[in-house]
């Protein structure tokens, strides 16, 4: 274990002491009161009582007087010292949290994966302990969790919101302003897939970032192409296995509906980090109106607000004005604009037009529609540029020509 000269060692983790943290806060809290009170004592001491007696003629005890204003003052140093030492980083000497047994050549701790509160040499030893770890255990975790949800991180548009050529976040939906292409799995603004039309290839033929020519779009795949897809599939890149698991789920492009493939699809795909895929098992575990999954199992919220929790935390704008969405069906208001406030401030308006509603409802505070009102706005004119005007304005002329 590490130690230093200037650290304090203490125990933590054995037999007993189950909660590290509260442990050592209480610890803290004593030897500060404690020393503060010494202190005090001492030193009000030797200036009140010995200083009065030692100046007071009428009092016989003038030869004890000088003796009780230095073992006083040395009292008080000795506990300033003292606390200096004790104020130093603590160091915790890691133990079994349930034997007590120090990590050594034979013996290897292992932290308990959801808590990182305690350590254990073996799974015997955690199981051993898991009766009076669960509350403290549960708690934490729980706490971890609430960190990891609101931190400012993940109040950030993840990497793949943003488009490769132009470097600005996509607009949401991000489906109405960029396509996606299956060549290079990228996801182009309809700025830049215009900019690069205009710039001698024809609309929507070379892909606009690796100029496959012919880009396969999500939207336009054909049974032949799927192929290609099925190739980075077996490379194991998130967004092909996350296309795949779309295609048996939905059972197209020649593939049999197959919904457990999919859902294994989906899995690995939100394993290797694919948000879109979380989204996609939250949506399945949650259910269709009645609350049945498409494999034919009811639904199961705690899964599906997992898989939201785990795609907001990195940034999923959708996952996140969902959670909000069901924090406020379930009457968690605060909660629910918590949540919706984020999803608002990274350009989401729907998230911006429940936040109205609750406003309009009398569930959410006026500023906390100033609030979100301000933030969408901010976020919408950080996503603007000249050839995403251009880009809509052509489609709008597209549009008018059918
Ligand atoms: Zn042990
Ligand atoms: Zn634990
Ligand atoms: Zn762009
Ligand atoms: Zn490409």
């Amino acid at each position: 274990p590490a130690s230093g000269t200037s650290t304090l060692r203490i125990r933590a983790g054995s037999a007993g002491n189950n909660d590290q943290s509260t442990h050592f806060n209480i610890d803290r809290w004593v030897v500060n009161a404690i020393a503060a009170g010494v202190v005090f004592v001492s030193v009000s001491y030797s200036l009140f009582v010995g200083g009065v007696t030692f100046y007071d003629p009428n009092v016989n005890s003038t030869s004890r007087s000088p003796a009780i204003i230095m073992a006083a003052g040395v009292l008080a140093l000795a506990t300033i010292l003292l606390k200096t030492q004790l104020s130093r980083p603590l160091v915790l000497v890691e133990a079994c949290a349930n034997c007590g047994k120090e990590p050594g050549d034979a013996v290897e701790l292992k932290v308990c994966a959801s808590c990182r509160l305690v350590k254990y040499c073996g799974v015997d030893c955690q199981r051993a302990h898991r009766k009076r770890h669960k509350g403290p255990c549960k708690k934490r975790t729980a706490e971890l969790k609430e960190e990891r949800l609101f931190t400012r991180g993940c109040q950030e548009r993840p990497e793949e919101d943003f488009c490769p050529i132009c470097t600005l976040p996509i607009p949401m939906p991000m489906d109405n302003h960029s396509g996606f292409y299956l060549c290079c799995m990228k996801r182009v603004c309809h700025g830049c897939v215009v900019a690069t039309a205009t710039r001698g290839t024809r609309f929507n033929v070379d892909c606009p970032f690796c100029r496959t020519p012919a880009p396969i779009m999500e939207v336009f795949i054909s049974s032949s192409e799927l192929a290609m897809v099925q190739k980075r599939v077996d490379s194991k890149d998130p967004e092909a296995l996350r296309f795949l698991g779309d295609k048996y789920y939905f059972g197209r492009h020649g593939l049999e509906k197959d919904v457990p493939r999919a859902i294994e699809l989906w899995s690995e795909a939100a394993e290797l980090g694919s948000l879109e895929a979380h989204n996609r098992l939250a949506e399945f575990y949650l259910g269709d109106e009645i609350g049945v999954t498409a494999d034919g199992v009811a639904r199961n919220f705690s899964k599906a607000v997992r898989h939201w929790e785990e795609a907001a935390i990195r940034g999923h704008v959708e996952s996140r004005h969902n959670l909000g969405v069901r924090e406020c069906g379930e009457g968690n208001h605060e909660r629910a604009v918590k949540h919706l406030l984020i999803s608002a401030k990274m350009g989401d308006k729907s998230s911006l037009d429940v936040i109205k509603d609750m406003f309009v409802g009398g569930v959410a505070s006026k500023d906390q529609y100033a609030d979100a009102l301000k933030g969408y706005q901010e976020a919408m004119e950080e996503m603007k540029s000249p050839e995403r005007v251009e880009a809509k304005k052509r489609m709008k002329d597209m549009e008018s020509w059918r």
